[in-house]
């Protein structure tokens, strides 16, 4: 087996570079899914969370992620409490992804903030997916975000510096989908050779 990281900033085209993995065999994971997850309704996650948030984190029984989400951006002490709960339930819905998977699979885990957050997964290969902030910036506005919401979310996030220095390969994503699909078939070449020589 071999356990792989997928990470780029917003708009650099992680779940895009994802889906083409899956289409190659990949068994493909998105964290920021993973992350949802557990805080569904009834869970052991939703649970925690409303035990130490209270009701007013409810929007028709379910979990206002936004609302959650705003208050832990400008809360450092209730984002860590937030993570005390949620870090180990997402660390365990990935193992057990793991504990299913055949022993030749290649499993990708998509992890926006893979630089950010503090973690302790092991991966045997990183991949960080690279774009200009101005093409970032143009994918995003054409998907409906505002001008504002992209670049909070640019400034909250770690540089494109960062993410290449813990890369062993880096795609750059700045043309078209053909041209992005082929410098993903050789990296999953390669993949397969780690796999089969580990
Ligand atoms: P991320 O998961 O890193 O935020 P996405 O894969 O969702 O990025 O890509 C952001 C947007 O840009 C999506 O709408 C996607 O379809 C589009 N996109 C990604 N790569 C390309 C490309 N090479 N050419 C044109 N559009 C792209």
């Amino acid at each position: 087996m071999l356990v792989v990281a997928l990470t780029g900033g917003i708009g650099s085209g992680k779940s895009t570079v994802g889906k083409i993995f899956a289409q190659l065999g990949a068994i493909v994971v998105d964290s920021d899914q993973l992350a949802r997850d557990v805080l569904d309704r009834g869970s052991t996650g939703f649970n925690e969370v409303v035990a130490r948030f209270g009701d007013a984190i409810l929007k028709n029984g379910e979990i206002d992620r936004q609302l959650l989400a705003s208050i832990v951006f400008k809360d450092p002490i209730k984002r860590s409490e937030l993570e005390q709960v949620t870090h180990p339930l997402i660390r365990k819905a990935f193992a057990d992804v793991l504990a299913r998977s055949s022993p030749n699979a290649i499993v990708i885990n998509q992890i926006p903030l893979l630089v950010e957050s503090n973690h302790d997964y092991r991966f045997d290969h990183v991949i960080t997916v690279l774009a200009s902030e101005d093409i970032r910036t143009q994918r995003l506005l054409k998907r409906g975000l505002t001008g504002d919401q992209i670049r909070q979310r640019m400034q909250a996030q770690a540089t494109d510096q960062m993410r290449e220095d813990i890369a062993d390969s880096v795609i750059t994503n700045e043309k078209e989908e053909q041209e992005l699909s082929s410098q993903v078939n050789k990296i999953w070449e390669q993949l397969l050779s780690k796999n089969v020589s580990k």
